[in-house]
């Protein structure tokens, strides 16, 4: 599998180009911003994108899904839950005293238990609410790696204190579906460096796992 990722718009967020070496199909996850080089990575590796992936419906994650579903076709992948957050990116681009990107609504509602394919590449998602109550992460057994969006990072965890975060609800996520998960998986985190399933499990400071 192709994995490349590209730090996106001012907060910095991981973007993952996911593809498959064969069909070169292609999955997108949180195009938050600089649309031109998604484009570019995909054209350099003969990539063609099959869906746009978004974790959750923060600016910094869905800003250039609009935009990147117009230049590829790809439809948008998101949890209803989220939506009203979508609804209200103008009001979020505000808070960053930045433009409003178009909001891209919803081509294709997430649940937990799909598996989104690419080729070869077979990611299965996870409910993990909790930083936004339709936040959703991308296990791919084959790879052992999960996508975390903003529910796990590095030694921290997604802050709850913007609407729609509960504490109790993350930590809950985060034990039960990501805790869950081989020790060996690696973690791709919203922002940030990467780590594992087991480091977190036992050294993260705010959601211990053992
Ligand atoms: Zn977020
Ligand atoms: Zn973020």
């Amino acid at each position: 599998m192709i994995h490349k990722i590209l730090p996106v718009g001012v907060l910095g967020c991981n973007c993952s180009v996911l593809g498959d070496e064969t069909t070169r199909e292609a999955i997108v996850i949180d195009p938050g911003d600089d649309v031109s080089g998604i484009v570019e990575i995909l054209r350099q590796h003969g990539l063609t994108a099959k869906t746009i992936v978004i974790t959750h419906a923060h600016i910094d994650h869905i800003g250039g899904a609009a935009k990147l579903r117009a230049l590829t076709g790809a439809p948008v992948y998101m949890h209803e839950a989220d939506k009203m957050l979508s609804d209200q990116l103008a009001v979020q681009a505000a808070w960053l005293g930045m433009e409003a990107p178009e909001n891209p609504g919803i081509d294709t509602p997430a649940r937990e238990g799909d598996v989104i394919r690419a080729g070869s590449i077979a990611a299965n998602v996870l409910h993990t609410p909790g930083h936004t109550q339709g936040s959703i992460s991308l296990y791919i057994p084959l790879e052992s790696k999960v996508i975390a969006g903003d529910t796990l990072f590095a030694g921290s965890v997604g802050r709850t204190d913007l609407p729609g975060g509960d504490s109790a609800t993350l930590a809950r996520s985060i034990r039960s579906k990501l805790y869950a998960l081989p020790e060996d998986t690696v973690v791709v985190p919203g922002h940030g460096g990467l780590t594992s399933i087991g480091e977190e499990k036992r050294h993260n400071p705010f959601v211990r796992g053992v």
